[in-house]
């Protein structure tokens, strides 16, 4: 970076400007336990001192990478070709709750999980769970458009995000979205920000919809001795009526894991469902006896199961959460990615998903969101073969084409980032992909901000 610069911008953030080794080093990787070193990280507090910094950086055509807590499964915050790291941690604080509009302006950086503290003595809560939500802030959700295992009931980031305060590659401060439930005006621009993996603009505030928390709710288990027949029971939960917040699914594999590594008394099975239904009391009766009547109509239903207490609740979670730290057992390499199908296609994906693992010999372990067809799939290699290795990639590039054929995404959750750059343009085809080149340039004309993610 040019040393002009550099005196520019610790002139504004003085002790806030880290240009040490350990520093950079701190801020180098995310999830993806790839490193790149910014040159510089700026840990910014307010909006008008970032606005001073874009006007710097894009007079000296610097890279800016905003970030919020690294937790992206991507590469997103990663400064591929050095530049700024822009970290809002430091923005973390709450602008105005809106109790009457049921809504909240918060600072980008504020972690999701502080949000849901904050509200929840106002009986409200805030939907999006990502399973990191203890770790990722409302900016990186925004980001990624992240959602969790409520999506089936409650939707993703981009049903709960109202407004946005942005700041432009030119220093430009813009305010989009509003507070009305009905707005027309002009193209959606709160849409098009969020799922834009921080390529587009810096966010720097929220204004999010809240939601009542529910009275009651509940956690059901069903096991099954088929596959298909579990897939096939998520559309008939939904088609009788239910909508329940969550449905998970563990595949055989995933459950063979889990006992093998736990003393988790788990059936042999094909498949587990894990649903979680809430409302008021009587609805939550009415949902969970309709369920347990689906469940006693189906011949391929080993079990069903209701959770009493909090603590049966989490004895269902527990296999489900336990899958990820036990992989490794299996082996120390992973390669796992969130692709995700339309739900009535999530039993044949399971499916090609099993062919693929007996023509690379591999163990692909899947589990995931069955409510909305994200699966989570995790091919099992051991890093020191280079045989598995190669074996390994090639059958996450299968695994990707085949969800493609089934009119499914490369992506439900994490992002394209730069680790799944190579197969955007499968997905999109060539003209999609020129048309975001083109909104890119519009927003960002050289190409500073986040460049060079998603190939854009
Ligand atoms: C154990 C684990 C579980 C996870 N579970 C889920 C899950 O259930 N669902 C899910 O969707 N994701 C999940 N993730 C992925 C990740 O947590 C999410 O993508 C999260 O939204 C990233 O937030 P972050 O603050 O860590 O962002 P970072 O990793 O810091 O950044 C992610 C992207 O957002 C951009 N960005 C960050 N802040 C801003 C901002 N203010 N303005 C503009 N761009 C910005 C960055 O440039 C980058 O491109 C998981 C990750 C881990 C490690």
């Amino acid at each position: 970076m040019e040393t002009d610069a550099i005196k520019k911008i610790k002139k504004i953030f003085k002790d806030r400007c880290l240009t040490d080794k350990l520093s950079r080093i701190q801020y180098s990787y995310d999830a993806t336990q790839r490193m790149y070193l910014p040159d510089v990280v700026i840990l910014v507090e307010n909006t008008r001192e970032i606005s001073e910094l874009m006007k710097i950086a894009n007079k000296y055509k610097i890279p800016v990478v905003p970030r919020g807590w690294g937790s992206g499964f991507t590469g997103g915050a990663l400064n591929v070709d050095g530049g700024i790291c822009l970290s809002l941690e430091k923005m973390d604080r709450v602008i105005e709750l809106d109790l009457e509009n049921m809504m909240i302006w918060v600072e980008a950086g504020m972690v999701n999980w502080d949000l849901q503290e904050y509200v929840k003595p106002y009986g409200l809560f805030f939907p999006p769970d990502p399973s990191s939500w203890k770790f990722s802030t409302i900016g990186g959700n925004i980001a990624e458009n992240a959602g969790g295992p409520r999506a089936v009931k409650y939707g993703v980031m981009k049903d709960w995000v109202k407004g946005l305060e942005l700041i432009l590659a030119d220093g430009s401060v813009i305010t989009v979205g509003s507070k009305n439930i009905k707005d027309v005006a002009g193209y959606d621009l709160v849409d098009l920000i969020v799922g834009s993996e921080g390529t587009l603009a810096i966010v720097t505030r929220a204004l999010l919809k809240l939601h009542p928390l529910p009275e009651a709710k509940k956690t059901l288990q069903i096991v099954f001795d088929n596959m298909r027949e579990a897939a096939a029971m998520v559309n008939k939960i939904l088609l009788s009526g239910v909508i329940p917040v969550a449905i998970e699914f563990v595949d055989k594999f995933a459950i063979k894991t889990v006992k093998d590594a736990t003393n988790v008394n788990l059936p042999e099975a094909d498949a587990i469902l894990i649903i979680e239904i809430d409302g008021n009391r009587a609805e939550v009766e009415l949902q969970t006896q309709k369920i347990e009547q689906l469940a006693k109509n189906n011949k391929s239903v080993i079990s069903f199961f209701v959770a009493k207490n909090a603590e049966e609740e989490g004895k269902i979670w527990f296999a489900r959460r336990t899958i990820s730290p036990t992989l490794k057992r299996i082996a120390d390499g992973k390669l796992n990615e969130d692709i995700v199908v339309p739900r009535s296609k999530l039993a044949e994906m399971i499916e090609r998903l099993e062919k693929i693992s007996k023509k690379y010999d591999l163990p692909i372990v899947n589990f995931g969101h069955a409510g909305d067809g994200n699966i989570h799939v995790n091919i099992m290699y051991h890093t020191d073969s280079a045989d598995e290795t190669k074996k390994a990639n090639r059958a996450m590039e299968e695994v990707f084409s085949e969800c493609i054929k089934l009119g499914g995404s490369i992506t439900g959750e994490h992002g394209v980032g730069i680790t799944k750059q190579d197969f955007l343009e499968k997905q999109l085809g060539r003209t999609q992909i020129e048309l975001l080149r083109r909104i890119k340039k519009a927003f960002d004309p050289n190409n500073i901000i986040n460049p060079h993610k998603m190939r854009l």
